[in-house]
Protein backbone atom coordinates (compact mmCIF):
# COMPACT_ATOMS: atom_id res chain seq x y z
CA UNK A 1 0.00 0.00 0.00
CA UNK A 2 1.41 3.33 -0.80
CA UNK A 3 0.80 5.89 2.00
CA UNK A 4 -0.45 9.39 1.04
CA UNK A 5 0.98 12.31 2.33
CA UNK A 6 -0.92 15.53 2.78
CA UNK A 7 -0.08 18.01 0.11
CA UNK A 8 1.47 21.05 1.34
CA UNK A 9 0.40 24.32 1.08
CA UNK A 10 1.87 27.20 -0.12
CA UNK A 11 1.25 29.28 3.12
CA UNK A 12 3.17 26.63 5.47
CA UNK A 13 6.35 28.01 3.94
CA UNK A 14 6.17 31.47 4.80
CA UNK A 15 4.07 30.83 7.63
CA UNK A 16 6.13 28.09 9.49
CA UNK A 17 3.16 26.49 11.27
CA UNK A 18 4.43 23.30 11.84
CA UNK A 19 7.07 25.17 13.95
CA UNK A 20 4.89 27.29 16.18
CA UNK A 21 2.96 24.15 16.89
CA UNK A 22 5.85 22.54 17.84
CA UNK A 23 6.66 25.25 20.16
CA UNK A 24 3.35 25.74 21.69
CA UNK A 25 4.07 22.17 23.55
CA UNK A 26 7.61 23.45 24.51
CA UNK A 27 6.02 26.87 25.89
CA UNK A 28 3.51 24.62 27.32
CA UNK A 29 5.41 22.13 29.42
CA UNK A 30 8.03 24.98 30.20
CA UNK A 31 5.67 26.31 33.34
CA UNK A 32 4.67 22.66 33.96
CA UNK A 33 6.50 21.09 37.55
CA UNK A 34 9.74 18.99 36.51
CA UNK A 35 9.31 15.36 37.17
CA UNK A 36 13.28 14.63 36.77
CA UNK A 37 15.65 15.46 39.66
CA UNK A 38 19.41 16.73 40.25
CA UNK A 39 20.92 13.25 40.49
CA UNK A 40 23.15 12.76 42.66
CA UNK A 41 22.75 15.89 44.51
CA UNK A 42 18.93 15.30 44.81
CA UNK A 43 17.24 11.66 45.64
CA UNK A 44 13.84 10.59 45.62
CA UNK A 45 13.21 8.07 47.74
CA UNK A 46 11.77 4.59 46.57
CA UNK A 47 8.05 3.34 46.80
CA UNK A 48 7.71 1.15 49.88
CA UNK A 49 7.27 -2.48 47.44
CA UNK A 50 10.62 -0.85 46.28
CA UNK A 51 13.46 -3.84 46.34
CA UNK A 52 16.86 -3.08 46.55
CA UNK A 53 19.99 -3.83 47.98
CA UNK A 54 19.46 -7.16 50.06
CA UNK A 55 20.05 -7.31 54.15
CA UNK A 56 21.10 -10.54 55.81
CA UNK A 57 20.21 -11.27 59.44
CA UNK A 58 22.94 -13.70 61.21
CA UNK A 59 21.07 -14.30 64.24
CA UNK A 60 18.07 -14.62 63.18
CA UNK A 61 19.02 -17.19 60.24
CA UNK A 62 18.32 -20.88 60.82
CA UNK A 63 20.41 -22.22 58.31
CA UNK A 64 16.83 -23.96 56.32
CA UNK A 65 18.69 -23.41 53.12
CA UNK A 66 14.76 -22.81 51.90
CA UNK A 67 16.23 -19.30 50.52
CA UNK A 68 18.46 -20.54 48.14
CA UNK A 69 15.58 -23.54 47.08
CA UNK A 70 13.74 -20.64 46.37
CA UNK A 71 16.20 -18.85 44.13
CA UNK A 72 15.09 -19.83 40.96
CA UNK A 73 18.91 -18.65 39.07
CA UNK A 74 20.72 -20.45 41.70
CA UNK A 75 22.56 -17.61 43.15
CA UNK A 76 22.47 -18.04 46.79
CA UNK A 77 25.27 -20.55 48.12
CA UNK A 78 25.13 -21.61 51.53
CA UNK A 79 27.25 -23.43 53.65
CA UNK A 80 26.37 -24.77 57.02
CA UNK A 81 27.59 -27.64 59.39
CA UNK A 82 26.06 -28.87 62.45
CA UNK A 83 26.87 -28.38 66.15
CA UNK A 84 25.77 -30.11 69.44
CA UNK A 85 25.33 -27.14 72.09
CA UNK A 86 23.60 -26.42 75.13
CA UNK A 87 19.94 -24.86 75.20
CA UNK A 88 17.89 -24.28 78.25
CA UNK A 89 19.79 -27.02 80.11
CA UNK A 90 19.66 -29.57 77.09
CA UNK A 91 21.69 -30.83 74.66
CA UNK A 92 20.46 -29.99 70.95
CA UNK A 93 21.81 -30.36 67.38
CA UNK A 94 22.04 -27.12 65.91
CA UNK A 95 22.89 -26.00 62.28
CA UNK A 96 25.97 -23.32 62.10
CA UNK A 97 26.34 -21.00 59.49
CA UNK A 98 29.05 -21.22 57.48
CA UNK A 99 28.91 -19.18 54.55
CA UNK A 100 26.17 -17.07 52.99
CA UNK A 101 27.31 -15.69 49.56
CA UNK A 102 25.25 -13.77 46.86
CA UNK A 103 26.14 -13.73 43.37
CA UNK A 104 24.29 -10.16 43.17
CA UNK A 105 25.21 -9.43 39.84
CA UNK A 106 22.84 -12.06 38.54
CA UNK A 107 19.82 -11.01 40.36
CA UNK A 108 16.65 -10.15 39.28
CA UNK A 109 15.24 -8.77 42.41
CA UNK A 110 12.51 -10.85 42.09
CA UNK A 111 12.29 -11.33 46.10
CA UNK A 112 11.70 -14.86 46.01
CA UNK A 113 14.06 -15.76 48.49
CA UNK A 114 12.51 -13.55 50.77
CA UNK A 115 9.23 -14.81 50.56
CA UNK A 116 10.39 -18.34 51.25
CA UNK A 117 12.38 -17.20 54.31
CA UNK A 118 10.04 -18.84 57.49
CA UNK A 119 11.95 -16.26 60.17
CA UNK A 120 9.29 -13.68 61.68
CA UNK A 121 10.97 -10.93 60.84
CA UNK A 122 12.85 -12.22 57.72
CA UNK A 123 16.50 -13.11 57.60
CA UNK A 124 16.93 -11.76 54.12
CA UNK A 125 14.69 -9.23 52.68
CA UNK A 126 15.19 -6.81 49.91
CA UNK A 127 13.02 -3.58 51.10
CA UNK A 128 16.35 -1.71 52.04
CA UNK A 129 15.39 0.92 49.16
CA UNK A 130 19.01 0.93 48.09
CA UNK A 131 18.83 1.56 44.61
CA UNK A 132 22.97 2.22 44.18
CA UNK A 133 24.84 -0.34 43.23
CA UNK A 134 26.72 0.47 39.83
CA UNK A 135 30.37 -0.77 40.39
CA UNK A 136 33.60 -0.65 38.04
CA UNK A 137 34.02 -4.31 38.31
CA UNK A 138 30.93 -7.01 38.33
CA UNK A 139 33.31 -8.62 40.93
CA UNK A 140 32.17 -6.26 43.33
CA UNK A 141 28.59 -7.62 43.27
CA UNK A 142 29.21 -10.80 44.98
CA UNK A 143 28.74 -10.27 48.82
CA UNK A 144 29.21 -12.05 51.54
CA UNK A 145 27.24 -13.02 54.82
CA UNK A 146 29.19 -10.16 56.00
CA UNK A 147 29.04 -7.82 53.97
CA UNK A 148 25.07 -8.00 53.90
CA UNK A 149 24.89 -7.40 57.29
CA UNK A 150 26.66 -4.81 57.31
CA UNK A 151 26.19 -2.96 54.32
CA UNK A 152 24.94 0.04 55.25
CA UNK A 153 28.36 0.58 57.29
CA UNK A 154 30.05 0.07 54.12
CA UNK A 155 32.60 3.23 53.04
CA UNK A 156 30.66 5.49 51.48
CA UNK A 157 32.22 6.24 47.53
CA UNK A 158 33.54 9.58 47.34
CA UNK A 159 34.17 10.76 43.92
CA UNK A 160 37.93 10.31 42.43
CA UNK A 161 40.21 12.70 43.20
CA UNK A 162 40.39 15.49 40.54
CA UNK A 163 44.04 14.62 38.74
CA UNK A 164 43.25 11.30 39.17
CA UNK A 165 40.22 11.68 37.13
CA UNK A 166 41.59 13.64 34.28
CA UNK A 167 44.16 10.78 33.86
CA UNK A 168 42.09 8.45 33.88
CA UNK A 169 39.64 10.47 30.74
CA UNK A 170 42.90 10.82 28.72
CA UNK A 171 43.77 7.53 28.96
CA UNK A 172 40.50 6.20 28.07
CA UNK A 173 40.61 8.45 25.33
CA UNK A 174 44.21 7.00 24.18
CA UNK A 175 42.35 3.64 24.09
CA UNK A 176 39.79 4.73 21.83
CA UNK A 177 42.27 6.16 19.57
CA UNK A 178 41.50 10.01 19.94
CA UNK A 179 43.69 12.32 20.75
CA UNK A 180 44.36 13.93 24.24
CA UNK A 181 42.41 17.30 24.62
CA UNK A 182 44.49 19.79 26.26
CA UNK A 183 41.85 21.07 28.38
CA UNK A 184 41.39 17.17 29.80
CA UNK A 185 44.63 17.00 30.59
CA UNK A 186 44.85 19.80 32.41
CA UNK A 187 42.10 22.70 32.71
CA UNK A 188 43.35 24.67 34.87
CA UNK A 189 44.83 28.39 33.42
S1 LIG B 1 15.80 -11.92 44.50
FE1 LIG B 1 17.70 -12.60 43.55
S2 LIG B 1 18.63 -13.99 45.04
FE2 LIG B 1 16.45 -13.74 45.62
S3 LIG B 1 15.38 -15.43 44.60
FE3 LIG B 1 15.27 -13.68 43.20
S4 LIG B 1 17.07 -13.92 41.85
FE4 LIG B 1 17.41 -15.25 43.64
S1 LIG C 1 17.87 -16.60 55.16
FE1 LIG C 1 15.92 -17.54 55.80
S2 LIG C 1 15.49 -19.10 54.23
FE2 LIG C 1 17.66 -18.52 54.01
S3 LIG C 1 18.77 -20.02 55.23
FE3 LIG C 1 18.39 -18.25 56.56
S4 LIG C 1 16.46 -18.73 57.60
FE4 LIG C 1 16.59 -20.14 55.87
Amino acid sequence: MQVQYPKHRWSDRFLLLDLLEGLKTTFRELFKPKVTIRYPEERLEPADRFRGMFRFSYDRCIACKLCAIACPIDIIYIDVHDETREVDGKSKKIKVLDRYDIDVKRCMFCSLCEEACPTKPKSIWLTTKTYELATYDRNDLYFNMQELEYWDERPKYTGLPEDESLTRIADERKLIGEAPRPSTLDPRP
